[in-house]
This record gives C-alpha cells, sequence and structure tokens, in this order.
C-alpha cells in the first residue's frame, strides 16, 4: 500500500512539475531596420546580443527563479551593450548628455518602480526594481532616484562610461538637420517630428515564470536630441510597461509621446480584462490599429499566463526574441521574418 501511495506520489509530482510552463521575450528597440543598412557582421552582434539576453533571463526562470529576476538578467545583458539605446549606448540629448529612464512591474501585486532623467546609474533597471522592492514609491527623478540608488548600494558611475561615438555622431547629425524638433506645422501641434529613418533603441524584457507570474520591464536614453528633462513612456507604468497576472505582461518601443497618450501597455492587458480579447488580438490592434491611426512608430513585447508570446511592430524592423519552456524559440529584427 506505501509503496502505491508513493508511486502515486511521484506520479502526480512529476506531472505537476510537467505542466508548469515558463517563458521569456526580449526587445532591442524597433524602427527603420533595414537589411540592406546593416553589414552582416553588425546583424550577426545584434542576434548573438539578443540571444544572450534572452538566455542570460531563461536560464533563472529555468532554475525556477522569479519572472522579476529574469527580466532584469536580460535587460541588464543589453544594457550593459552599447549596441542598445539602454545604459552603455544610450543616446544622447540636445546638451549632449545621457539621461536614462526604466521601470519594471510584476503581475501578482500589480508592484512596479521606474527611475527617469537618471544620468549616474549603471543599471537603470536594477534601480527601477530597488524602487519597486524598497521604496514606498512608484516613479523617482533625476538627482533624488541617484540618491536613493546610491543609499541602496546600486553602482553609480561617471557619465563617461556611457558615450559611444555612434550615438555622439547620431546627436551631431540630427543637430545638423534640426530633424527631431518641436512640429509647428503639425495640426496637433507640440509633437516631435523624428526623422524617417529613426531607430528606436529602447530595451525590454517580459516573462513567465514557473509559478505563473507575470513581469515586465522596459530601460532607455530615450530619443536623440530630446530637451529640457523630456520623459518618454519608457518609465511610465501603463505606457511604457505594465504587468498583470490576470491579463498579461508587456514592454514597448516607439515614439514615447504617442505610447504615453495611447496608454499602449495598459491597454494591451485592458483589451483582454474587459472585452476578452486574445494577446495577439489585443495587442495587434494597439500597435496596428490605434497606434497607426494616431501616427505612433513603434512596437511591443507581450506574453500572457499561458505563455504566448505576441511581438507586433508598426515600423520596418524591431530586435527581437522569445524562448519558451516548450523549445520554441526565435531571434529576429526584420519585418520579412516569420514570427
Ligand atoms: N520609447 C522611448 C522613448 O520615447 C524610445 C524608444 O523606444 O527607443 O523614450
Amino acid at each position: 500500500m506505501k509503496k502505491v501511495l508513493l508511486l502515486l506520489f511521484l506520479f502526480c509530482s512529476i506531472s505537476a512539475s510537467a505542466q508548469k510552463k515558463y517563458a521569456i521575450a526580449i526587445h532591442g528597440g524597433a524602427g527603420t531596420i533595414l537589411k540592406s543598412r546593416m553589414t552582416p557582421e553588425m546583424e550577426e552582434a545584434y542576434r548573438s546580443k539578443l540571444a544572450e539576453a534572452m538566455n542570460a533571463g531563461y536560464g533563472v526562470l529555468e532554475a525556477g527563479g522569479e519572472a522579476k529576476d529574469a527580466v532584469v538578467a536580460a535587460i541588464q545583458v543589453m544594457e550593459d551593450s552599447p549596441l542598445f539605446n539602454a545604459g552603455k549606448g544610450a543616446v544622447f540629448t540636445h546638451e549632449g548628455r545621457n539621461e536614462m529612464d526604466a521601470s519594471i512591474m510584476e503581475g501578482k501585486l500589480l508592484n512596479a518602480g521606474a527611475v527617469a532623467g537618471v544620468r549616474h546609474i549603471k543599471s537603470p533597471i536594477s534601480a527601477a526594481r530597488a524602487v519597486m522592492e524598497d521604496s514606498p514609491h512608484v516613479l523617482l527623478a533625476g538627482a533624488g532616484a541617484e540618491e536613493f540608488a546610491s543609499e541602496k548600494g546600486l553602482e553609480l558611475v561617471d557619465t563617461s562610461y556611457f558615450f559611444v561615438q555612434r550615438r555622439w555622431d547620431s546627436l551631431k547629425r540630427i543637430l545638423k538637420k534640426d530633424s527631431v524638433q518641436l512640429d509647428h506645422d503639425s495640426k496637433s501641434s507640440m509633437l516631435y517630428s523624428v526623422p524617417e529613418d529613426y531607430k528606436f533603441g529602447t530595451v525590454g524584457c517580459v516573462a513567465l515564470d514557473q509559478n505563473g507570474n507575470l513581469a515586465a520591464g522596459t530601460s532607455t536614453g530615450g530619443m536623440t536630441n530630446k530637451r529640457w528633462n523630456r520623459i518618454g513612456d519608457s518609465p511610465i507604468i501603463g505606457a511604457g510597461t505594465y504587468a498583470n497576472n490576470k491579463t498579461c505582461a508587456v514592454s514597448c518601443t516607439g515614439h514615447g509621446e504617442y505610447f504615453i497618450r495611447a496608454a499602449v501597455a495598459h491597454d494591451v492587458s485592458a483589451l483582454m480584462e474587459y472585452k476578452g480579447l486574445s494577446l495577439k488580438e489585443a495587442s495587434e490592434w494597439v500597435v496596428n490599429k490605434k497606434l497607426v491611426e494616431m501616427g505612433g512608430d513603434g512596437g511591443l513585447i507581450a506574453i500572457d499566463a499561458e505563455g504566448n508570446v505576441s511581438q507586433p511592430f508598426n515600423t520596418k524592423g524591431m530586435y527581437r526574441g522569445y524562448k519558451k519552456s516548450d523549445g520554441a524559440m526565435k531571434i529576429a529584427i526584420y519585418d520579412s521574418e516569420e514570427e
């Protein structure tokens, strides 16, 4: 009898663990990313860094770790890489500075944290996480956010750490063309117009862990030539980042002013919660209908509690990838690549 019970117990625990799905998705920004303008070396560099970030997060999930830890692990790989517009390699403001934004949210209790306009925090996503876990607030900005990060023992670095020549050259080019400016001709005046070949290089990650918890995170240097301490959607919960275990986790990249006005990340969740749309239907509608009608360029990554992944974008490309516990995996860049 004892043996039968033991076998039954073993069978139950094996089948329970077999059901535990987990998955991760990442992005490294959307925009006018054309194969014709990419060298094979550059493309390979992006693909292998995306894979490294994805695997860093996936490893956390595979070992039974929490979704938020996976999100931070994946994002930190991209923050540390000069390829992406986050951490090292962040774009320059009009004044030639790097001002970074980041946010994180976990879907179980709707906890969230964010930092905006920080200039010395080596890993802005880790500061966002500290705000979520170690402060009574959701969003800290500027010098106060840096003071908080330093009190929490996070690494602060000299501003020169973030410098990447390619980003500096982009600022110079844009300043010359004066192409990111207030568009006074537009009917909806006070909107930035961005050059046609703009690339949004923000990074983000969404994850589902073995306990069924969802998390999302986003980290960025914002938009080249931004002024007046402009802050985009990335550190705004509900715009650039959102997670709710009932629905999905979302991280966005694109023209932040539109993403804030469309409340993009929360909108995807709300369409699922209130209208019963699937993850794919909800995210496609927001990116390819709502944003397109408003004129907002960009894309997002989203994951639901079943481990389904959706990665819609309305630009030429989006650096992206996903990996699931059922073995499905993909790294992609261009719009021509199948999902
Ligand atoms: N969404 C970011 C911002 O507007 C830019 C990006 O995605 O690259 O600040």
